[in-house]
């Protein structure tokens, strides 16, 4: 039977969108060389700045996903030859490295087993094993494996260095309370259709003092530094990715008026409750230390992710599979974007799933624990 209301998506990206943000994106277009657009603009960089909690106002959006803004880190913060450290525990780690290749850094791999988050103590050797190393490129969510570097961490052992700490929170900025500043790191990414809820087509990029010294002229269209200059005064280089930027502006007040501190403690509230949930139906959680945005799942001995995936979207709830050499090992559930009282679908499409593949349990255990998890004081019973 195909749902009436369609599918629901779990996935770490795009994310569902809510409806605020639906009447936004369905409005007619507004030209951007207009005082309109200019002001709404300035509003956004405004509830931007709040969310990041700094004075200064070193950020660009960019119209990209997410890789053209960790591009732009890598253009506009380093040059030809200079030595990074790439942390790689996963499919975007991976990509820091392939991009930093590309744009002829010299990229040193701290390689890290996939769904481990890496050591602060192995940052700070091979820093000192590499005394002329510029930057260290890291995720904050490695959302291919699920799991969370300590980026707070990493900060405490270049935040008086010269080292660049350079941060993809594309799965991280907007979900954790993310403090760059106070944190001291350097460069962060964020992109709009994970945390914060939005379609693609959209990146974010903050910069730290310390890493603006550092700005080269090495890339056209994400020029940093041109772009900062326009983008303070409310325009853009180029043309701007005008609808999503007034749905930006919509998404960050959907985020500031719960506020950040509550937006990740109902993060943590809905990773813990799925933890427990995965758990009492005999499954497990892939990484050690896991981001509250998604939880990543190895399936029980004999069941294939990818079959477990089809019947579950075929009761509508649409979950990721795993990439790269996770795939066919793992599934994937995005919190993002979602409610407490949103993961009991998901729950009850896995448990109904299970049931058909012949996996023995209660049913409706995996909900149950949930909700123990969510309410603590409700009872069985
Ligand atoms: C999705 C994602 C990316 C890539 O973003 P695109 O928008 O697909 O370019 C990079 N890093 C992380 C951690 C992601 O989750």
């Amino acid at each position: 039977m195909k749902p009436f209301k369609g599918e629901r998506i779990f996935t770490p990206g795009p994310v569902e969108l809510q409806d605020r943000i639906r009447e936004v994106l369905s409005r007619q277009i507004i030209h951007h060389r207009t005082p309109e657009f200019k002001e709404a603009f300035l509003e956004t960089r405004e509830l931007f700045k709040q969310l990041v909690d700094c004075k200064e106002d070193n950020f660009i959006f960019f119209a990209s996903s997410g890789t053209g803004a960790m591009e732009a880190s890598v253009l506009n913060f380093f040059e030809e030859g200079d030595k990074v450290i790439a942390v790689v525990g996963g499919k975007f780690g991976e990509r820091w490295a392939e991009l930093g290749r590309k744009y002829k850094l010299q990229v040193v791999e701290l390689e890290v087993e996939w769904g481990k988050s890496v050591d602060p103590d192995a940052v700070e050797k091979l820093i000192k094993e590499n005394p002329d190393c510029k930057g260290v490129l890291v995720q904050a969510s490695e959302s291919s494996t699920g799991a969370y570097h300590n980026v707070k961490a990493l900060a405490e052992i270049t935040k008086d260095t010269g080292v660049l700490l350079v941060v993809d929170a594309i799965t991280a900025l907007g979900v954790y309370n993310m403090k760059p500043h106070q944190w001291g790191l350097d460069v962060v990414v964020g992109g709009s259709q994970k945390a914060f809820m939005l379609p693609p087509g959209l990146s974010m990029l903050w910069f730290s003092e310390k890493a603006k010294e550092r700005l080269t002229d090495r890339s056209y269209y994400f020029d940093v530094k041109e772009e900062l200059k326009k983008q303070k005064e409310g325009q853009t280089a180029f043309t701007p990715a005008i609808s999503l930027i007034l749905a930006l502006r919509e998404s960050l007040s959907i985020l500031l008026e719960e506020g950040m501190e509550k937006v990740e403690r109902r993060y943590r509230l809905m990773s813990e409750g799925m933890k427990r949930a995965i758990e009492v139906l005999g499954l497990k959680i892939f990484p050690e230390n896991p981001s509250i945005s998604l939880t990543t799942v190895i399936p029980p001995e004999g069941i294939d992710p990818e079959n477990l995936r089809r019947s579950m979207l075929k009761l509508g709830v649409r979950v990721a599979g795993g990439q790269g050499k996770l795939k066919g090992k793992i599934f994937r559930i995005s919190h993002m974007g979602m409610d407490i009282m949103d993961m009991p679908v998901v729950l009850s499409a896995l448990e109904l799933s299970l049931k058909s593949i012949g996996h023995t349990f209660g049913l409706g255990a995996g909900v149950g624990e949930y909700l123990k998890a969510v309410h603590p004081g409700v009872e069985d019973g």
